[in-house]
C-alpha cells in the first residue's frame, strides 16, 4: 500500500495550528539534509482541513496554543492517516503541542482533559506549577549516540510518561517533560514507525543536526553513522550550537531567569 519509491516525502502536519514557534522549519532541515546528499526529497505543507497523506516517510507536527491544538487532535482523529502511515513504517516528531496531542490524553484551553492520537505512553496535564519558558538542555540517552541537544521551551503542561515508553533524555537545563527527563519515544516494532515527542523548539533541528540525522536514518532503515558527513552546513550548526549550550549552561537564559524579567515587565505594565 505504501509507495516507498526512491523520493523521500517529509510532510509538516498543519502549521495554521501548529505553527506558532517556527518548528515548521524542521521540515525544512530534514529535508535539505536528504538534498545535499543527493537523496531525492519532495518538502509537503499540509493545512488543516487538506487530506493527509498517508505514504510519507517522515511528518512533522509542531508547537502551539491550547485550543488549536484540541482542533488538531480532533482532525487526526485516533485511528486516521497519521496512524496508517505509523503502521506502514513512517517517522513521526511532534514538538510540545505535537507531542502532547500524540499521547494519550491532554489537556485542552479549560484544563479538561481530552483524547490524544494515542500514538505516545503518555500523559499530559495542567498543575500549578509556573510555565515552563526558557532554555532547554537535554543529555539524550545514551541508545541515540548524540551530543546534548539544545533549544527553547514555552509551555504549560507537563508531559508524563507511561510504562512503555520511553524517553529522550534527561533534563540538565529547562524543564522538559517536569520530572526530569524530557521527551517521549513510541518504537512501534517490527517495521512499523517510530514517533519521538520532545519539548525542544527552535526549531529543534537546526539546533541540533545530529537529532535530525537520528530521523532520516529511522526513516531509510540505516544506522546514522552510515548518513554521509555534511561538514560545511554543520560547521554553522556548531557556532549556534556553542553559544545557546553556553547561555543555557551559564543559566542566564534559564525558566527562572524568564520568570524573573517577565514579572519586572508584568509589574511595569
Ligand atoms: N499549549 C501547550 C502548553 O502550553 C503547548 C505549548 C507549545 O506547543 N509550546 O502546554
Amino acid at each position: 500500500m505504501t509507495d516507498r519509491s526512491s523520493t523521500v516525502a517529509v510532510v509538516v502536519l498543519f502549521p495554521d495550528l501548529l505553527g506558532t514557534y517556527g518548528d515548521g522549519g524542521n521540515g525544512l532541515v530534514l529535508h535539505r539534509r536528504l538534498q545535499w546528499r543527493g537523496i531525492a526529497s519532495d518538502l509537503l505543507e499540509v493545512p488543516s482541513g487538506s487530506p493527509v497523506p498517508e505514504t510519507a516517510q517522515l511528518y512533522l507536527l509542531g508547537g502551539g496554543e491550547d485550543a488549536p491544538q484540541t482542533e488538531a487532535a480532533r482532525e487526526l482523529g485516533t485511528d486516521g492517516p497519521l496512524h496508517r502511515a505509523v503502521e506502514a513504517g513512517a517517522v513521526v516528531l511532534a514538538v510540545c503541542a505535537g507531542m502532547q496531542i500524540c499521547g494519550v490524553s491532554f489537556p485542552d484551553n479549560q484544563g479538561r482533559p481530552q483524547e490524544g492520537l494515542g500514538l505516545l505512553d503518555c500523559v499530559t496535564v495542567k498543575t500549578d506549577e509556573p510555565r515552563a519558558v526558557g532554555e532547554l538542555l537535554v543529555d539524550a540517552d545514551d541508545r541515540f549516540g548524540l551530543p546534548p541537544l539544545t533549544g527553547f521551551e514555552n509551555h504549560g503542561g507537563r508531559t508524563r510518561p507511561g510504562p512503555s515508553a520511553t524517553t529522550l533524555g534527561g533534563v540538565r537545563a529547562g524543564v522538559g517533560n517536569g520530572d526530569g527527563t524530557e521527551g517521549v519515544l513510541a518504537d512501534h516494532g517490527d517495521g512499523r514507525g517510530k514517533v519521538l515527542g520532545t519539548y525542544l523548539h527552535g526549531p529543534a533541528l537546526a539546533r541540533n543536526p545530529a537529532l535530525a540525522d537520528v530521523l532520516l536514518a529511522w526513516a531509510l532503515g540505516m544506522a546514522p553513522a552510515d548518513l554521509a558527513p555534511l561538514p560545511e552546513a554543520d560547521a554553522e550548526a556548531d557556532a549556534l550550537r556553542a553559544v545557546r549550550l553556553s547561555a543555557a549552561t551559564r543559566g542566564n537564559l534559564d525558566g527562572v531567569a524568564h520568570r524573573t524579567w517577565r514579572d519586572r515587565l508584568t509589574r511595569r505594565s
